[in-house]
């Protein structure tokens, strides 16, 4: 649980906002059930870090400023369940470039004796929780080009979860032809 010294934290792709739309538009059609999450809120999860200490943000920037992973085209085309009614899209494989930025975040973290979800890194955008029916299948296509990731906190209020950018940084763009 985050006090006033601690934040509740995680690494995340954020969902471009035409994207966000046209899935949430995708998913009030298809009646999946369940709570929705927040149009503002949709994102893919790098890594987990939970409650850390506030005094911790300037290493976790400087940590997210020393990763080097190359922007990639994110394509979710797959409806899933997890846990307990989750219903999520996934990627039908995830990018490399995608497993190679969660795999670094993770080993950095790992360093500063962060330990992530012991669980293998399965990435997902949850797009509703406590769905009623078991979904697995495809899904409409949806995607775009990840060119940042963001640090983000995880704030419980009246109206719900809210995240926050707390810091944004590049992913590498592919070097040009010569
Ligand atoms: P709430 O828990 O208040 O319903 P939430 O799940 O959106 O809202 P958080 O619990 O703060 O908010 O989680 C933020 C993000 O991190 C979500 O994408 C969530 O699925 C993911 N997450 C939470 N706990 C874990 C975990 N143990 N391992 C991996 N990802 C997690
Ligand atoms: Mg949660």
């Amino acid at each position: 649980m985050a006090t006033e010294d601690t934040l509740r934290l995680f690494f995340a792709l954020p969902c471009p906002p035409e994207q966000a739309a046209a899935i949430c538009s995708w998913r009030d059609r298809h009646a999946l059930g369940g709570r929705p999450v927040a149009l503002e809120n949709l994102h893919l999860t790098l890594a987990f870090l939970g409650a850390q200490p506030a005094a911790r943000l300037d290493a976790l920037r400087h940590l997210a400023t020393g990763v080097t992973s190359d922007s990639f085209e994110l394509t979710l085309n797959r409806l899933i369940t997890l846990g307990k009614g989750f219903a999520c899209l996934a990627p039908g494989e995830a990018p490399p470039a995608l497993l190679q930025l969660a795999g670094s975040l993770a080993e950095r973290l790992g360093a500063l004796g962060i330990v992530l979800d012991s669980r293998p890194y399965l990435p997902h955008m949850t797009l509703a929780r406590q769905a009623p029916t078991q979904a697995h299948g495809a899904a409409a296509t949806f995607g775009w080009k990840a060119e940042r990731f963001v640090l983000y906190r995880s704030q419980n209020t009246a109206d719900g979860v809210r995240y926050s950018e707390l810091g944004s940084w590049p992913l590498r763009s592919a070097a040009a032809p010569d």
